[in-house]
């Protein structure tokens, strides 16, 4: 198997892709990515040479990983054991009638070790390294949430953790960055351009290729080259499979109304969507950051970007006349990138998922909205899903069904949200 690192034009991809006739997807033709790590025109691995064959590898590893009985065994009981799944599926009976629509079910991906979803992945990834002999981890982090939960399992399996990590984001994010030292790993600042998570990837890119043999890099989201973007899925397809189940206990049916998650590289979306991809029924809607509003400063990759290539794979990318990447932004720092993951490129070009937006504001309205309904404070991230889905509700009756992922707890945005009183 080889991946093409041949970029194409941003200008003749956009012609590749513009809005193709809507298509059903069905589990049984469903089949992406192919052998080249292509969600249709989108993924591939754009990477430096030497790297080529070390994603061949990891994409075999991987594969007989997955396909082996020790390894699925390993995984469930971490999952288990360690980060406490099964994540219930809670009735959000209170939320529901506020709202006047659906009956809304949250999936409790804030209940998991560590506060989010993101540990579900790191433990895949950390396993597969072990199979693999690897010895070193690497990885980066924006907020440096994906960077607690890569120090956490290393810590847990006995490995040496580099962590890279924009100074300026360091600065920002502090308490993570003690997070991450409390753990043992070692956080190392990128200090070129603008200091933030696009430095501090080539970092990570840059130690990779210089320790290809035993370095493994745990990538955070469903993004960058083949085979991350699927193995990360995979990976996090444990939410979707467990909220059928659960739904079918509660409910007597498998598959909600509606399944709604908000999307920064596309994770826990996809981890939520790709259980009920098949079901044609299902309305899948990825909630995107509008930050201060789409015309201003936003993160809105898939409402607004174009496809560019990004972090080693083809994408929708937040990208200037030119090509230059811009500078993303959300209050919620885990939904403050300029990519997004090619599958969603993919479904959205299918128009299997629709993808809506939600402001800054909005998400701190739906913080309050839900911490008092539920008693239950969501991450800003999750926030934007909700204030989505606050929008939609009225135009939903009674006997519908939503689960909205509750990617994760808010306790680490409390200071984001007490600033942002005070500057109101
Ligand atoms: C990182 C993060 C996200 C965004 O990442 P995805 O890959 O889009 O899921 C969402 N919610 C929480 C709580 C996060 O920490």
């Amino acid at each position: 198997m080889s991946v093409s690192h041949h970029a194409k034009t941003p200008k003749a991809m956009s012609k590749a892709s513009g809005a193709p006739a809507p298509q059903p997807v069905n589990a049984a033709s469903y089949a992406a990515p192919d052998d080249r790590g292509r969600f249709g025109a989108y993924g591939g691995a754009f990477v430096p040479e030497v790297l080529i064959p070390e994603l061949d590898a990891l994409t075999r590893a991987f594969r007989a990983a997955w396909d082996s009985e020790s390894f699925q065994r390993d995984y469930r009981q971490i999952l288990c054991d360690y980060v406490g799944r099964p994540t219930p599926l809670t009735f959000a009976d209170r939320l529901s009638r506020a709202l006047g629509g659906p009956r809304i079910y949250l999936k409790r991906e804030d209940l998991c070790h560590t506060g989010a979803h993101k540990i579900n992945n790191t433990v895949g990834q950390i396993l597969l390294a072990r199979r693999m002999g690897k010895t070193r981890i690497i990885a980066e982090t924006g907020a440096g949430q994906h960077g607690v939960a890569t120090a956490t399992v290393a810590a847990k399996f006995a490995l040496e953790c580099i962590v890279y990590m924009g100074a300026e984001d360091m600065q920002r994010q502090r308490l993570n960055v003690e997070r991450m030292r409390m753990l043992g790993a070692e956080v190392r600042p990128a200090i070129s351009g603008s200091q933030t998570l696009k430095d501090a990837t080539n970092e990570a890119i840059r130690d990779w290729v210089s320790h290809p043999h035993n370095t493994f890099y745990i990538i955070g989201s469903v993004v960058g080259p083949h085979p991350y973007p699927m193995m990360v899925r995979t990976f996090q397809e444990v939410i979707g499979k467990e909220a059928r189940a659960q739904l079918l206990q509660y409910e007597g049916r498998a598959c909600p109304d509606v399944a709604i998650a908000c999307v920064g590289g596309g994770s826990n979306a996809m981890g939520l969507f790709y259980s009920f991809l098949g079901d044609a029924r299902v309305r899948l809607i990825g909630v995107e950051a509008a930050g201060e509003g789409l015309d201003s400063r936003h993160a809105a990759t898939l409402s607004c970007g174009t496809p560019g290539v990004l972090h080693g794979a083809l994408s929708y990318l937040l990208q200037d006349g030119q090509g230059q990447v811009m500078s993303a932004h959300s209050i919620s720092a885990g939904l403050d990138y300029p990519g997004v993951g090619p599958e969603h490129a993919y479904l959205k070009d299918l128009h299997r998922i629709t993808y809506e937006v939600a402001s800054d504001e909005e998400a701190l309205h739906a913080v309050r909205l839900l911490s008092q309904t539920e008693g239950i404070i969501p991450a800003l991230e999750t926030a934007h899903a909700v204030a989505a889905l606050a929008r939609m509700a009225p135009k939903m009756t009674a006997s519908d069904v939503v689960v909205l992922c509750c990617s994760g707890r808010g306790d680490k945005d409390m200071t984001t949200i007490m600033g942002a009183d005070v500057a109101a």
